[in-house]
């Protein structure tokens, strides 16, 4: 952990950490930029010289929806260059192989990592709870034990809880009134009574709004016992809910295939 020193100005150290790969892109001939959320230092972006030369033990590790245990070299405080640089990579478990031929998987975890990324807009600022919730999904998403539409809107909704804007379900989102009201507004904030209730609020299913409150508190025996209509009906709103907080709509939500297999 010894502070390495360079020709730039400023000391650049080795750290290690595990992370999820949220994204891949290309760098010239050889190179990759990587797109990291790790466990201690938050999102962070790294590049992997060589990759193609070294693909067998290298490249391969680092492609997206993996959980890698790496050791970086930059400046952890984020003194210096924004990018850090991969030093050493080892598989913890490379869920992206079982995604490839699995598209309705494959775009409910393209959905996740960039729920993941848009999530944390500032660089190095940790955030377990969100590193934990994506890694649990995606290896939720690989198991295959639940359905991927399910397990994407769980991680949604669990997700927009660590940014402070989940939905209410178990109360009036205006006046808090406890209870399971029969209207939700995107605008007001989820469910709300019928003294609250704006115009233009939607009437679910009650089974949607109870999928919904399983989906966030973690009861699988009810989410997965739920009907193809409810589950529409939960994401439909649950997309909703998450393209109003977020700046700009997600490119990969729309894409998600919700034929289910499982
Ligand atoms: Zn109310």
């Amino acid at each position: 952990m010894a502070p390495v020193p360079t020709g730039s100005g400023y000391r650049r150290q080795l750290y290690r950490d595990d992370a999820v790969v949220l994204r891949v892109q290309k760098l010239g001939e050889s190179d990759r930029i990587i797109t990291l959320l790790t466990r201690h230092h938050g999102r962070l972006r790294a590049v992997a010289r060589g990759v193609r030369r070294t693909m067998s033990r290298f490249g391969a590790r680092l492609e997206p929806f993996g959980h890698v245990d790496l050791q970086l070299a930059g400046s952890p405080e984020g003194v210096g260059s924004s990018l850090h640089s991969v030093s050493q990579v080892e598989a913890v478990a490379l869920y992206g192989k079982q995604f490839l031929t699995d598209y309705p998987r494959y775009t409910a975890a393209s959905a996740i990592a960039e729920t993941a990324e848009r999530l944390t807009p500032v660089e190095r600022e940790p955030s377990l709870r969100l590193f934990q919730l994506t890694l649990g999904a995606l290896k939720a998403l690989a198991a295959g034990e639940h359905a991927g539409g399910l397990v994407l809107d769980a991680y949604l909704l669990r997700a927009m809880a660590t940014a402070g804007w989940a939905p209410a379900i178990a109360e009036c989102a205006v006046c808090g009134t406890p209870g399971r009201h029969a209207a939700f507004s995107v605008p007001a904030g989820g469910a709300v009574c019928p003294d609250c209730r704006p115009p233009g609020s939607a009437h679910p299913a009650p089974a949607t709004l109870a999928l919904m409150s399983a989906l966030t508190a973690g009861d699988w025996p009810v989410a997965d016992a739920s009907e193809s209509p409810v589950r529409r009906e939960c994401s439909g709103l649950v997309a909703a809910h998450l393209q109003w907080h977020m700046e700009r709509a997600l490119r990969s939500l729309p894409l998600v295939d919700r034929r289910e297999t499982s």
